[in-house]
């Protein structure tokens, strides 16, 4: 690829993210192909998505813009943990059994000339969650197969560990593995609670977390019944088990902070909900919060306390 040909594919591609960053900041999380299709960028009319198969080049490009992961519910329970190798990368798997197809060609092009890449996952409920930008480090000819690479995704709310990822691999595939599974999970859940706090119902997205019940390191599913949409407040008061949440969905609030007298963010903000039931949830009895993990987390509230 000669360099000026390199430079509009990353302008259409810097263009794309730019898009996609200012609709997460509207708040939207899932997309749908119509949602993606016939944008502008760079001077150019395409869409972000595969209609049919799993990769996507569009007619003006050279390489790849985006591949596309299915959600499979009745698979995994966690349906993209399979393909992440013990170095912490996902394999991706080729269009049929050619790696020369043109579809892998153009995949391989992106991996070639190191051009960021849209996966899209496949959302529990429907729907697409865009990760971005996604590059491609290498082919496994032979397992047809690209290496890819999601270390350049920005992911906020997952701290970086202290461990050396190179002295220790399981970790960096178990920080894969989270860090694949966040948006997608944060994308179902905040659709279930019609994006507002299950506890208060504040419904600005931006100050919004979809929460695990069952914690990502015990063991907990990214799946909506595992989950809560909290706003940040009560996200952190429920990790420090400062707010409790039973089995019923009722709210609690642990007894010594129900006694400190502050100002109104804990008078409103914290201390009113205290037997209150949640505000929100979500509209189908089959995505409402597991009793059972409820209990276990509800528990830990009460040895706390
Ligand atoms: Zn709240």
């Amino acid at each position: 690829m000669n360099p000026a040909d390199r430079l509009r594919e990353l302008a259409i591609r810097h263009a794309a993210f730019a898009w996609l960053d200012r609709q997460r900041a509207e708040g939207k999380e899932t997309f749908s192909q119509q949602d993606t299709s016939g944008l502008t960028l760079a001077g150019e009319t395409m869409r972000l998505m595969p209609t049919q198969q799993g990769i996507w080049k569009p007619g003006q490009l050279a390489a790849a813009l985006s591949f596309r992961t299915v959600y499979r519910p009745d698979g995994s329970n966690r349906p993209y943990d399979d393909a992440v190798g013990v170095d912490g990368f996902y394999r991706y798997k080729m269009r049929g059994d050619d790696p020369n197809h043109f579809e892998n060609r153009a995949l391989r092009e992106a991996m070639i000339e190191r051009l960021p890449l849209i996966w899209w996952l496949g959302v529990q409920g429907g729907g697409y969650s865009a990760l971005y930008p996604i590059y491609l480090v290498g082919e496994e000819r032979a397992d047809l197969q690209f290496v890819v690479d999601i270390d350049a995704v920005p992911q906020p709310d997952i701290a970086w560990p202290s461990t050396d990822l190179e002295l220790d691999p399981s970790y960096r595939q178990q920080l894969t593995k989270r860090r694949l599974h966040q948006r997608p999970f944060r994308a179902a859940v905040l659709r279930a609670y019609r994006t507002s706090c299950a506890v208060c119902s504040f419904r600005h997205s931006d100050l919004l977390d979809a929460a695990h019940i069952q914690e990502d390191g015990a063991g907990g599913r990214p799946v909506v019944t595992n989950g809560l949409t909290l706003c940040k407040m009560h996200h952190a008061a429920y990790d420090r088990k400062i707010l409790g949440i039973t089995p019923d969905y009722e709210v609690r609030i642990n007894a010594e902070v129900l006694r400190e007298v502050d100002g109104p963010m804990l008078l409103h903000g914290i201390q009113e909900f205290h037997g209150q039931k949640l505000m929100v949830l979500p509209a189908r009895r089959a995505e409402r919060p597991n009793r059972l993990l409820l209990d276990e987390r509800f528990q830990a509230f009460l040895n706390a306390s």
